[in-house]
């Protein structure tokens, strides 16, 4: 009897074979290739409209009824590979040219942005509790997990100890050695604040650095810009951290030298006092007693250059790498828990479904209504953004991503044609409606095929 797994490829197979045989198929390619392989684009339909802006005239009429099925498919731009690998390499490229152009300049930024002080900076979490870890000793061997011979049980009458040198592939890695004992309630509240942290973070570090030139804080953007960009990844044990380049700049930002006194020592120094000075309490309520959330001890500040032990290329590559992973690296999902879902069936590791099951809890308590934990449960409880930067770093996605269209759009003129007229001498009259998302399993496979681009999992197919 066929297996289920052999059945789906079967199925697929046949949904491929079938759009191949379509009369339609080199349309359906070609957009297959213009979305970049994208493997859940969206679907439009509407029309374009190009008119003469002084007579009205139309000049040409695009609408979607001609392509394949009546669509035009974009490509989805998530920044999530899980779920499109095609467009989450996109953002990734667009991610590590953006923090590469604030580290050594180009894309409208000055090359003597490189003398500028800059550091790679990483704020943990605290523990909430022992968990399965592993760690590399100098010399490359791993060491014990955690051992501790005379321990005394814990109150659940575990022996909070692991000699185990955990492979990087253990799936016991991140998950709490004592479940009971790890602090659920801390946990998903500090993810809930991560984002205050940075910014309480950010406004101590200026307040130090103000304080060590001898101005007041309002007067410090007179003479220095403190720019930075920054992305949020999950350790395994479910807890967000933050990886950011900070940068000293003159008042003018990334084109403009920061003053003599905004050294390398200065930038580490600041960053030492703000992790260490910030604090956001959360009440008491329901159980839950009240909490002070602060940074982890784990504070690592690294000084960024061309040819040292950081380079900035290898700082553009570690921020453009995190920038594109999400929670489910920890194991939970990918969407969001949907009042309908049974937390006890979700396809997620056991410490996920607690971390999930405290969100669902706590978001009951009014006390931490405005967190809205539920909505953020998949999350863990963080609903800050992945990747941010502060306005003067260097350029934007948006301008990568509108140069790139332009690019496209000449190289492959899928969604018009091509006019017979120079573009900024018309009117556009557009009008689009989305109709759904998505490519069937046969589809998949075929767009794959066509672009030579990675598909997600695709349910039943291993
Ligand atoms: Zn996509
Ligand atoms: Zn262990
Ligand atoms: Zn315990």
């Amino acid at each position: 009897m066929p297996d289920a797994a052999s059945y789906v490829t079967a199925v697929a197979a046949r949904d491929m074979a079938a759009k191949f045989n379509r009369s339609d198929f080199s349309r359906w390619a070609a957009r297959a290739r213009a979305t970049g392989g994208c493997a859940q684009p969206i679907h439009l339909r509407g029309t374009v409209e190009y008119r003469d802006p002084m007579t009205g005239a139309l000049l040409h009429r695009y609408s979607t009824s001609r392509e394949p099925n009546g669509n035009l498919r974009v490509a989805c731009k998530t920044r999530r590979a899980s779920r499109c690998p095609a467009c989450a390499e996109i953002y990734r490229a667009d991610t590590y040219q953006l923090v590469r152009a604030g580290l050594v300049g180009g894309k409208g930024v000055a090359k003597t942005v490189a003398e500028h002080p800059a550091a790679f900076v990483t704020l943990t979490a605290p523990s909430f509790g022992p968990v399965h870890s592993r760690r590399e000793m100098a010399g490359g061997e791993i060491a014990p997990c955690r051992p501790r011979r005379n321990s005394a049980p814990c109150p659940h009458g575990r022996r909070v100890s692991c000699t185990a040198r955990h492979a990087v592939d253990d799936h016991r890695l991140g998950q709490p050695i004592c479940p009971e004992c790890f602090d659920y309630a801390g946990a998903v509240l500090w993810n809930a604040h991560a984002p205050e942290l940075w910014r309480r973070f950010a406004l101590a570090f200026r307040r130090y650095a103000a304080k060590a030139a001898g101005l007041r804080v309002g007067d410090l953007r007179e003479v220095l810009t403190v720019s930075f960009a920054k992305v949020a990844e999950y350790q395994r044990r479910g807890l967000v951290h933050f990886h950011a380049v900070i940068r000293l700049d003159g008042a003018g930002g990334p084109d403009a030298s920061p003053p003599a006194w905004a050294t390398h020592e200065l930038l580490a120094a600041a960053v030492d006092h703000a992790a260490g000075a910030v604090k956001v309490r959360t009440v008491a309520a329901s159980g839950v007693p009240a909490k002070t959330h602060a940074w982890g001890s784990q504070i690592d500040v690294r000084a960024i250059s061309s040819s040292g032990e950081l380079t900035d290329n290898a700082v553009a590559g570690y921020i453009a790498k995190y920038a594109t992973k999400a929670a489910e690296c920890v194991g939970t999902l990918d969407r969001r828990v949907r009042p309908t879902d049974d937390v006890a069936e979700l396809p997620v590791s056991a410490h996920a479904r607690r971390l999930i099951a405290e969100c669902i809890r706590l978001s009951g308590i009014s006390e931490f209504a405005t967190l809205r934990l539920a909505e953020w449960a998949h999350m863990l409880g963080f609903r800050g953004h992945f990747s941010t930067k502060s306005r003067r770093y260097s350029t934007t996605l948006g301008a990568l991503r509108e140069a790139r269209m332009m690019h496209n759009e000449r190289e492959h003129p899928a969604t018009t044609g091509r006019l017979p007229f120079e573009d900024d001498e018309i009117l556009v009259i557009a009008h689009w409606r989305y109709v759904g998302q998505g490519l069937t399993p046969g589809e998949m496979l075929l767009t794959a095929a066509l672009t030579g681009k990675p598909l997600p999992a695709i349910r039943g197919i291993p």
